[in-house]
């Protein structure tokens, strides 16, 4: 007989599955079938990889229980799962975590209570402790000196202690469902059971009792007596919690345009042959490219296939949204970080069981169980929010591309400014290239004046708001027109400097200046969160004479208002949008007109489609390419291309200004000019040069630590492996102290390899494997082709 054992991938972060035995009396746990399994002194529940080997040198734990009878996760998704652990040498259950439905997998809590024969026996601490009622195993290991769990299992023993296991599951919410009988004749004299068979008869014959009570809670007790009296079934179901949708007008669809028609044909064939083909849509803002992605979408739904359309972050998209509740309807389902738990849980269920075809969502959607995938899109490809920062590190787009590959899927990856890498791959033939060149229904491309901001200072005129960007400004209100101001800073000043001392304020936590907030009254780091008031003194020389440097968004808008004391200002950053539903409700008051200039970082220049637009100014356009980081250069071309771009989009004609120190820099040369091609040859002899991506591969390995020194000495070790490994395949640099020198209270180290992927993988995984182990890589953070190093 074969052994019966299994590799579970564990929720926790370690390199490795667990191997356990299946006990004879459960059923056989398929791949992708959760189980509960013991793990040191907790019982977790995690996910069967597959069989695995019995080695009788070990002593297997056995498997408690299985706990689902079917695997949850379809095979393509599973492989997809393993392909990320290892491409990205991540942890196993942290991607496995991803392909289930939220809380699939997790650790329980042990709960103590005392059973029926313990009462009265107060003499054991354990029983005195439980003697108020149940309580987590974990707090009585507080309460109690030491450990208690050779005394919970004696008691337990002995039958005067349970301990049950908490698995917190998220599950489904049933609601009651009213019916009425086929032959009601209400009780005459009962106003309020002939009210509540008025109201079911208005509601064609069933409703949710909640519903139907929601007004007038005294109502329920009639309902009761109405089922009683067999006039009304009461039944329970499944309820589908999910996002309120915006209510989706059914827009006109327009027949394609020539351009649109040419890129649609071999993105058709390429869907109807069921084939796996990456695409890169290179359409400029404005140029139609998601009419494109639904006529492809469509054609998919048509198969009986289904479609994930991954938008950089869902808020700051509301059209795309929008039009995809327009188009496809009910089937849709939008999925994005501000559900709650219960409508996450149910609409991945929906998606599961085939009832939405169509989801829209940020990053994460690339996991979404869509059944017979038939196409991807990955609109704005370039966007950095498609990469995960924190493990396990993956970018979406590249998921992507992936998923697609292993489902034989179609995938479009759209962008008016694609990331270098879409490109080479297209230049290469990877994946093949469609373009729109042209807006549709607009007057060409806006006009675009560069102010040079040293002239102005010479002048004496205030840089922020320069005299050509104030009249321009001045104008728009003047013929009711609206402006976009772009500033990607946020706060109201970047530093806090003592005039006595020279020193500004830094964050306690991490090697970073503290951003000053409202108008001068709070501090706050941006990479931990800290916050506290704004210091009165400096904290080397205690100098009381401190001067806010620099400016955010904040600060614009004071200005703007200064000058312009008739406008109505607002503003849109990461501090406006962390509240639910803020930025939707931002854009959609600057939509209706309700607001004459909208003041924002980068969130402004994404996929809104504001008519009344006709100015755009840039108050900083260097803000970006003074950062230590390799991409400063690509991320400033995008976003001037990409706001430029929002002015003058219906039949009004648009201006661009923007105000900078160097105007002379190719990023805003060429973005000026909207000249992709230019761009790109230029960055890219940059990036060939100094041998960064896509030239060479990069994968960097942060080592982090509370003692500076522990972290010092893994990443000279690290480093000296990892060269003793290259043979001439990649280059090793470092160990350096990280850009972010400090983050959140520990020193940070990296060793950076750049070269082939596939051998600096290999290598990076052999030299942990040979010092931390094969289970846990403590304070290790690998990044696989990082966006930035910094
Ligand atoms: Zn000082
Ligand atoms: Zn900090």
């Amino acid at each position: 007989m074969p052994a019966r054992v299994v590799a579970v991938a564990l929720p926790l972060p370690v390199q490795t599955t667990f191997t356990y035995r299946v006990p004879e009396a459960l059923p056989w746990p398929e791949r992708g079938a959760r189980v509960v399994v013991p793990f040191g002194t907790r019982r977790i529940v995690g996910m069967v990889t597959g069989p695995a080997a019995d080695d009788p040198a070990l002593s297997l734990k056995d498997v408690l229980d299985v706990v689902d009878e079917a695997p949850l996760a379809t095979p393509p998704l599973l492989d997809l799962a393993a392909w990320l652990a290892d491409h990205y040498l991540a942890p196993p259950g942290e991607c496995y975590r991803l392909v289930l439905p939220p809380g699939g997998i997790r650790a329980s809590r042990a709960v103590a209570r005392l059973s029926g024969e313990a009462a009265g026996e107060a003499g054991d601490p354990v029983v005195a402790a439980l003697a108020g009622g149940p309580l987590p195993v974990s707090t009585l290991a507080r309460r109690l000196e030491g450990d208690p769990t050779s005394r919970l299992s004696r008691l337990r023993r002995e039958g005067r202690v349970v301990v049950d296991q908490d698995l917190g599951a998220a599950g489904f919410r049933l609601v009651q469902v009213a019916t009425l009988a086929d032959e009601v004749a209400p009780p005459t004299g009962k106003a309020a059971q002939q009210e509540v068979v008025s109201r079911l008869r208005a509601a064609g014959g069933r409703a949710r009792v909640s519903d139907l009570v929601r007004d007038r809670p005294s109502l329920r007790g009639a309902v009761t007596r109405l089922a009683e009296a067999g006039l009304v079934r009461l039944h329970d179901e499944r309820d589908t919690r999910g996002p309120e949708m915006l209510p989706a007008e059914a827009a006109a669809v327009h027949p394609p345009t020539a351009d649109q028609q040419a890129a649609l044909a071999p993105l058709l064939a390429a869907v109807e042959a069921r084939r796996f083909e990456p695409f890169l849509l290179h359409g400029i803002t404005g140029s139609g490219k998601t009419e494109v992605y639904f006529r492809a979408a469509e054609r998919a739904l048509g198969q009986g296939r289904g479609v994930i359309v991954l938008v950089p972050e869902i808020a700051l998209t509301p059209l795309l949204v929008r039009a995809a509740l327009a188009r496809f309807g009910a089937t849709v389902t939008v999925l994005h970080s501000e559900l709650a738990a219960g409508e996450r849980h149910d609409q991945w269920w929906r998606i599961r069981e085939g009832e939405a075809r169509v989801v829209v969502g940020a990053r994460s959607a690339v996991f979404a169980p869509v059944g017979e995938l038939g196409l991807v899109v990955v609109d704005e490809e370039h966007e950095s929010a498609y990469k995960q920062e924190e493990s396990p590190r993956y970018h979406a787009r590249d998921v992507a591309v992936m998923r697609a590959r292993m489902e034989g899927a179609t995938v479009v990856l759209g962008s008016a400014t694609p990331s270098l890498e879409s490109h080479v791959n297209a230049d290469k033939g990877k994946y093949t290239r469609l373009v729109l060149p042209a807006r549709i229904g607009v007057r060409g491309l806006p006009k675009v004046d560069v102010v040079d901001r040293r002239e102005a200072m010479k002048a004496g005129a205030d840089p922020m708001l320069t005299p050509p960007l104030r009249e321009a400004l001045e104008e728009r209100l003047r013929r009711g027109e609206q402006a976009l101001l772009l500033l990607n800073r946020r706060g109201y000043a970047t530093s806090l400097l003592c005039r006595e001392c020279g020193q500004s304020a830094s964050c306690p936590n991490c090697s970073v200046l503290v951003t000053v907030h409202q108008a001068g009254r709070t501090a706050q780091c941006h990479y931990c969160g800290f916050q506290s008031q704004a210091p009165r003194a400096c904290a080397f020389c205690q100098g009381e004479y401190l001067r806010l440097t620099g400016y955010g968004t904040e600060k614009v808008v004071e200005a703007v208002k200064a000058a312009l004391p008739k406008a109505r200002v607002d503003r849109l950053d990461r501090d406006r949008a962390s509240r639910r539903g803020e930025a939707a409700r931002v854009l959609a008051a600057f939509g209706a007109g309700e607001t004459d200039i909208l003041v924002g970082t980068q969130l402004i220049a994404k996929g809104h489609d504001f008519p009344r637009v006709t100015l755009v100014g840039v108050v900083d356009a260097d803000v970006g390419l003074g950062l230590p980081d390799f991409r400063a250069a690509e991320r400033t071309f995008q976003l001037l291309t990409q706001v430029a771009g929002r002015a003058g989009r219906a039949d009004l004609a648009g201006e661009v200004i923007l105000q900078s120190h160097l105007p002379d820099h190719y990023a805003l040369r060429l973005a000026c000019a909207q000249d992709y091609a230019g761009f790109f040859a230029r960055e890219m002899e940059f990036r060939r040069t100094m041998a960064y991506p896509p030239a060479v591969a990069l994968i960097n390995v942060i080592l982090r630590s509370r003692e500076a020194v522990a972290a010092s000495q893994d990443a000279q070790a690290l480093a000296a492996r990892l060269r003793a490994l290259a043979a001439g395949r990649y280059r090793v640099l470092g160990p350096a102290r990280a850009p972010l020198a400090r983050l959140k209270q520990e020193h940070r180290f990296q060793v950076l390899l750049k070269g082939g992927r596939a051998s600096m993988r290999a290598a990076v995984k052999k030299a942990l494997v040979e010092r931390f182990g094969e289970v846990r890589w403590p304070g290790v953070a690998v990044d696989v082709d990082p966006l930035s190093v910094m």
